[in-house]
């Protein structure tokens, strides 16, 4: 490859909004076949609004609220700033937290007002030997079942209560994924979230495989097995979640919306946040790579 046609080529992604770690990308982007996306961040906007709120018998919601986002305040996770603003919002204001903690992919805990709170996945609540009472259960199944994400709320080893948070598909992201098919790649939707919510977003922009409940430090696993199968994986991402996949991935694709850490892990940057732009990256590539061949 001519070190001019690829400088070129790189020239022409900045032009397009996209920013490439250094020419040999290019290479790389040529081969891929397989598309990883994942799904908050990426495929959807990320902006989440709080919605319900169910309290389990004996709690009260300005207590629920109050203490959830008290912790979320600290986690820069989309759920939880949902759930800190909104909580903010209908409480009026909210208590210190001490002792916060994040657990990647599940939630937080803390301290707040005295009380040990968790909010987060069930697993979360489980593995601190917290059941849930099937009034919150049914509050869980029913928000997924909406396409919401809904997570639950602990203290002094009781659940609390259900808050869900909705999110939006991008407006582009269904153009993408048929632009991606267009180009001969699979799409496969990755997400830490419930198998319910992925399955409607994936509906909802035209993808048929997905890969739900998975834990960021399993993220990679899910590349490399899809490696395994002989496929050359391009992952898309955002999160510090995705940061290992990224840079695992044959192609790490990071939203310039998201975070640092996806960024640095990333081989390209799609400056918008358009995941129109990963099609045009890689068509880019082909006809870079074909100029010089
Ligand atoms: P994705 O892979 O779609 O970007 P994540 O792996 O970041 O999603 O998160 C997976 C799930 O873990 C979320 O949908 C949410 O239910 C839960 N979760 C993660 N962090 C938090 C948090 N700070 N507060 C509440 N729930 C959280
Ligand atoms: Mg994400």
């Amino acid at each position: 490859a001519t070190p001019t046609a690829l400088m070129v080529g790189t020239g022409r992604g900045a032009q397009l909004g996209i920013l490439i770690k250094g020419p040999e990308v290019l290479e790389s982007t040529r081969r891929v076949d397989t598309v990883v996306l994942d799904k908050t961040g990426t495929v959807t906007t990320g902006r989440m609004g709080l919605r319900d709120v169910v309290t389990a018998p004996g709690t009260d919601e300005r207590d629920l609220l109050r203490r959830a986002g008290a912790l979320e305040h600290f986690s820069e996770h989309p759920v939880a700033r949902a759930v800190a603003a909104g909580a903010e919002e209908r409480t009026g204001g909210l208590p210190p937290a001490e002792h916060f903690e994040s657990v990647a992919g599940l939630g937080v805990r803390g301290l707040v007002e005295g009380h040990e709170v968790l909010v987060g996945r069930e697993s979360l609540l489980f593995e601190a030997g917290i059941e849930l009472p099937a009034r919150l259960a049914d509050a869980l199944a029913a928000a997924r079942a909406e396409g919401r994400t809904a997570v639950a709320v602990a203290w002094d080893k009781e659940a609390r209560g259900v808050l869900s948070v909705a999110d939006t598909v991008k407006a582009t992201s269904a153009r993408a994924v048929a632009e991606l098919r267009a180009l001969g790649l699979r799409p496969v939707l990755l997400t830490g979230d419930s198998a319910a919510v992925a399955g409607s977003v994936a509906r909802a922009v035209g993808i048929d495989e997905v890969i739900a409940e998975v834990l960021p430090q399993d993220k990679v696993a899910v590349v490399r097995r899809l490696q395994g199968e002989g496929r050359t994986v391009a992952m898309v991402g955002d999160g510090v979640n995705d940061a290992a996949a990224l840079a695992t991935a044959d192609l790490g694709l990071a939203m310039g919306t998201g975070t640092d850490a996806a960024m640095e892990a990333g081989d390209l940057t799609l400056v918008r946040g358009d995941l129109r732009v990963a099609a045009d990256a890689i068509r880019l590539a082909r006809r870079t790579l074909a100029t010089i061949k």
